[in-house]
């Protein structure tokens, strides 16, 4: 869907080489594509009497930025609420039942913790920081998972005094700290052990290896996932209930999890053999993709459930197992399209490419330290001038941040109305997962604020930091 170069208006724009094709005509500059966009995205029509700005779930983006300041994290609640119930909707089988655990890393606050909650979905945590936000914000315990690689005795013992329903295992240590730590508590946990299976997924392509070189999981190949069953059995204050794979992040097809999903069953049926023990639950993982881009179109929570589904019944027939209960964990497929950042343009500086070519350098108020992503993943992100409508002819830009850094990028390729100036507002998309929940400090800078828009009405789910609340850190300066 990515928009061609073709249009009558701007045909005479030539693109460098290696940057998208300009779009189309100006309303293609400025379109907010479904399902890039929250639900509640709109552009106004104006009438040629407003400047045309975009509102989120009824409220205008001038607004938010007057009121909140930029940049500014920007919520669609109806958004998030109908991603979670998709999900919730896509495991409610009669035949395989399901469960879908949100993945609170992606992003997570006391509000969201409530959401998903009120949507019927479950939580993962991988620290005690997380946990202690879902707890403290009423979320039930036992609907809770506990991941992470390396879970302190602190947070083990956290995790014990809140009844946190299930532990995923990733290492032999583990196995011991949670069977002593249930001991001293008198409590027996329910675990799952986290298997590396050999596949890795990123967005279109997926590699099924043997061996696995990552600090994730027990190995299957090695046999370090069945050593660790053993050691889990032996064990009076734990109990195994399932099997648990993470292959990878924005997947946008089944042919990993079908890999994944086979080991696994594999596996099982080799865990019912020798230990005469069949477990209830089979965890995928999460990594289901979004679009960030137009032209990118990820599978419906539906549509990948009756896939998955199929793939967990077909093994384990094979293997002559009852059907256990499956898990995905989505973070990203539901938080990440539900929120975009509005930033405030400071400067624009025009650069020479040669051969006839300009780059506009456009820097906001933000940047690596509110979104981390581009310059970590080279991630890609479409972005818009939202607070007025422009004819002025796209130009070839490059969205830039406010640090130190040359790597301190947003956007790195994107057309933008060439007009743009100071004052003006951008709205980057699908910025709901890993962004703020990445953010940093560097160079002094505070995070932002995340405010959740509904109906016209709008809910601050993060403050934003104040400079007093980076120096209140600083114990040179506190008396
Ligand atoms: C990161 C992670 C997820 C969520 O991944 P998304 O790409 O946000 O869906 C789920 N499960 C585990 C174990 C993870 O580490």
């Amino acid at each position: 869907m990515r928009a061609h170069p073709a249009g009558p208006r701007h045909g005479e724009i030539l693109a460098p080489a290696g940057a998208p094709p300009p779009p189309a005509d100006a309303e293609a500059l400025h379109a907010l594509t479904e399902g890039v966009w929250p639900i509640g995205a709109r552009r106004s029509d104006g009438g040629g009497l407003t400047p045309r700005s975009v509102s989120i779930a009824g409220v205008d983006v001038r607004d938010l930025a007057a009121e909140f300041g930029t940049p500014l994290f920007v919520l669609d609640e109806a958004d998030f609420r109908s991603r979670a119930a998709a999900f919730r909707a896509a495991y409610d089988d009669t035949q395989v039942p399901g469960d879908v655990f949100y993945a609170g890393k992606a992003f997570l606050s006391a509000t969201v913790a409530r959401w998903v909650e009120q949507e019927g979905l479950n939580l993962d945590v991988c620290t005690g920081g997380e946990l202690l936000t879902a707890v403290r914000a009423g979320f039930p315990a036992e609907r809770i998972a506990f991941h992470g690689n390396n879970k302190s005795v602190a947070e083990i013992e956290l995790a014990l005094r809140h009844g946190v329903g299930r532990y995923v295992l990733d290492s032999f240590e583990e196995i011991a700290r949670l069977a002593a730590a249930a001991e001293r508590a008198g409590v027996v946990a329910d675990v799952l052990v986290r298997v590396t299976v050999g596949v890795e997924a990123h967005t279109h392509e997926f590699i099924a290896t043997a061996h696995e070189d990552q600090k994730f999981g027990l190995s299957l190949a090695g046999g370090a996932a069945e050593e660790a069953v053993r050691r889990i059995v032996k064990l009076p204050s734990l109990r195994l209930v399932g099997l648990h794979s993470h292959i990878g992040s924005q997947i946008f097809d089944t042919a990993g999890f079908e890999v994944s999903a086979h080991r696994l069953v594999a596996l099982a049926a080799r865990v019912r053999d020798e230990h005469g023990l069949e477990v209830d639950e089979l965890d995928l993982g999460g990594g289901m993709g979004i679009a960030y881009l137009e032209d990118e179109d990820p599978m419906s929570p539906r549509d990948m459930a009756e896939l998955l589904r199929g793939i967990v019944v077909r093994e384990c027939a094979a293997y002559g197992l009852a059907v256990p209960r499956i898990a995905v964990e989505p973070g990203r497929a539901i938080v990440g399209p539900s929120m975009v950042t509005v930033y405030e343009v400071g400067t624009v500086k025009p650069v020479d490419l040669g051969s006839g070519h300009t780059r506009h350098y456009v820097s906001v108020d933000g940047g690596m330290s509110d979104n981390i992503r581009t310059a970590l993943y080279d991630a890609e992100y479409t972005v818009r001038l939202v607070s007025r409508f422009s004819a002025a002819d796209p130009v070839l830009s490059r969205v830039v941040g406010s640090h130190c850094e040359s790597g301190d990028i947003v956007v790195r390729d994107c057309w933008l109305p060439g007009d743009l100036a100071p004052g003006d507002l951008l709205a980057v998309a699908a910025t709901g997962a890993y962004c703020r929940a990445m953010s940093s400090n560097y160079n002094a800078v505070p995070r932002p604020a995340v405010v959740a828009v509904r109906d016209g009405s709008t809910q601050v789910v993060l403050r934003r930091e104040t400079p007093e609340d980076l120096l209140a850190l600083d114990a040179g300066l506190t008396p």
